[in-house]
């Protein structure tokens, strides 16, 4: 319920026009106090009466003023109220004051110019007619001189001459701050929309030069572990056609064993830090999911987690671009380990539905709390203390431009599913609606899925590479 205060001098509803309207009204009104003291106390009349409804008129123009500086509006909702008042007075003012030919008839078109600055045009028009009657009743009790009729009959039509002409300036410039107005907020949002454009943009790029920062480092440190690696291959090698002992050739076969380990891991660094391509093509979803995992499972944490992977072979092909595919799990399962602890668990899982193949990363960590759930997608947005927040973002981005949609299902502390949903390839069917080619990707190869053996369940938990 609005305050005695907001009632009696409510804010302006509307923009910051409706408080010039305001400064321009009590402008007015101190420019007429001031004119009528000077009138008042130099013309022949009695000036006591004059400058006792004078006092009054600035007792409400100093409230109003001090309401104006508190950016409040004295009296808003009743402008009626306030132009009867005004009538009253200045009709009083031409009482004490010469009668019909009063210099403060003049006030009339004061108070008129301030209802049309401030109110709409219903508002003017009535103070016209309250004027009008005002300056009528004088008739009534002031003695009429012959030369009044014509000065009355003048300052009636001047009355309702100034009244049309502020009626229709006011709406002009009404129209003029709406449209003003409406252009600001146009121009406004094309600049919000823009700005957010350029952050995005920003964001893409500066993922970009991660990751190409990111494959320089793997690529380099396979190159730098990789030479030295070959001359211990050579040796053991070498060692292994001698003849040894029981005991050496056991420890050698165990070298051997971690070497070829190490080789693995160097060459998945090195297939994962290639450069990437941007080349569209039939994209199998277990090859995204395997690449994913082959380097995720090397990030920190990542071999503490049991890291599941069920990809049907029989998935249809994705239409697009394999490494950004890899790059959306990849980003996925990391976010899954970050927000699991030790012995946490990760299930990537692949599904085809209604021409649409769904990844489904699912984690049992902390789960993402509500308030931050619409935040997840915004570049830079992150809760690690070493996160970048660009990871969603790119997802997103990769996924639409690819046709589909990534949509997050969370319980704060029982786990995390995001699910990313892509168009799958159309068969290349004939009109017949049958496809009479064997099964053969982009480049003439057979599709992933016809190469390798059914569904695979890969354990990527501590001792199982
Ligand atoms: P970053 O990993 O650098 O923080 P992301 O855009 O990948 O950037 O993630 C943004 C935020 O989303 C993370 O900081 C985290 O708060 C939240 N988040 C993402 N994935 C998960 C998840 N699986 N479980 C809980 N929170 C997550």
């Amino acid at each position: 319920m609005p305050s005695f205060l907001d009632r009696l001098a409510p804010r302006p509803t509307g923009s910051q026009i409706e408080l010039q309207a305001e400064s321009i009204a009590v402008s007015i009104r101190w420019f007429g106090l001031v004119v009528g003291a000077v009138v008042a106390n130099s013309a022949g009349a009695d000036p006591l009466p004059l400058n006792i409804i004078l006092l009054l008129g600035l007792a409400y123009t100093v409230l109003d003023t001090a309401f104006f500086l508190r950016g409040r509006v004295f009296l808003r909702d009743l402008p009626l109220g306030v132009s009867a008042l005004e009538a009253l007075f200045i009709t009083l003012l031409c009482y004490f004051e010469h009668g019909l030919d009063s210099p403060f008839r003049f006030y009339y078109l004061l108070s008129l110019v301030c209802g049309a600055v401030r109110h709409p045009p219903r508002v003017p028009l009535i103070t016209c007619g309250l004027n009008c009657l005002g300056y009528s009743t004088l008739l009534f009790f002031v003695p009429v001189a012959p030369n009044d009729w014509r000065v009355m009959a003048f300052t009636l039509v001047v009355l309702l001459w100034v009244t049309a002409a502020a009626v229709a300036l006011a709406r002009l410039l009404k129209r003029a701050a709406a449209e003003l107005a409406a252009g600001k907020e146009q121009l406004e949002t094309r600049i919000a929309e823009r700005t957010q454009e350029l952050e995005e943009s920003q964001a893409q790029v500066l993922h970009q030069e991660k990751m190409a920062a990111f494959g320089l480092l793997a690529a380099g440190i396979a190159h730098e572990v990789g030479n030295p690696l070959t001359s211990i291959s050579a040796v053991v090698q070498m060692l292994d056609r001698r003849d040894l002992d029981g005991y050496t050739r056991e420890k050698l076969t165990l070298v051997t064993g971690q070497l070829a380990r190490i080789q693995t891991i160097l060459r998945e660094l090195v297939t994962f830090s290639r450069p990437a391509t941007h080349e569209r093509g039939r994209v199998s979803a277990r090859e995204v999911v395997d690449e994913a995992l082959s380097i995720a499972k090397y990030y920190r944490g990542g071999k503490s987690r049991t890291i599941t992977a069920d990809v049907p072979a029989d998935l249809p092909p994705l239409p697009g671009v394999r490494d950004q595919l890899v790059q959306v799990v990849f980003n996925l399962v990391l976010n899954a380990i970050d927000a699991t602890g030790k012995g946490g668990r990760i299930d990537v899982t692949a599904t085809a539905n209604d021409g649409h193949v769904e990844l489904a990363v699912a984690d049992d960590g902390a789960g993402i709390p509500a308030d931050v759930r619409p935040r997840l997608f915004r570049p830079y947005f992150t809760t690690k203390p070493h996160g970048t927040g660009l990871g969603l973002f790119v997802i997103r981005r990769i996924v639409e431009a690819h046709g589909g949609r990534v949509a997050v299902e969370s319980a704060p502390g029982a786990g995390t599913t995001f699910r990313v949903t892509l168009p799958a390839a159309v068969p290349r069917a004939d009109a017949l609606g049958y496809d009479r080619r064997p099964l053969r990707g982009e480049d003439g190869e057979l599709p992933f899925a016809a190469e390798r053996p059914a569904a695979v369940a890969q354990g990527v938990s501590p001792g199982t590479q």
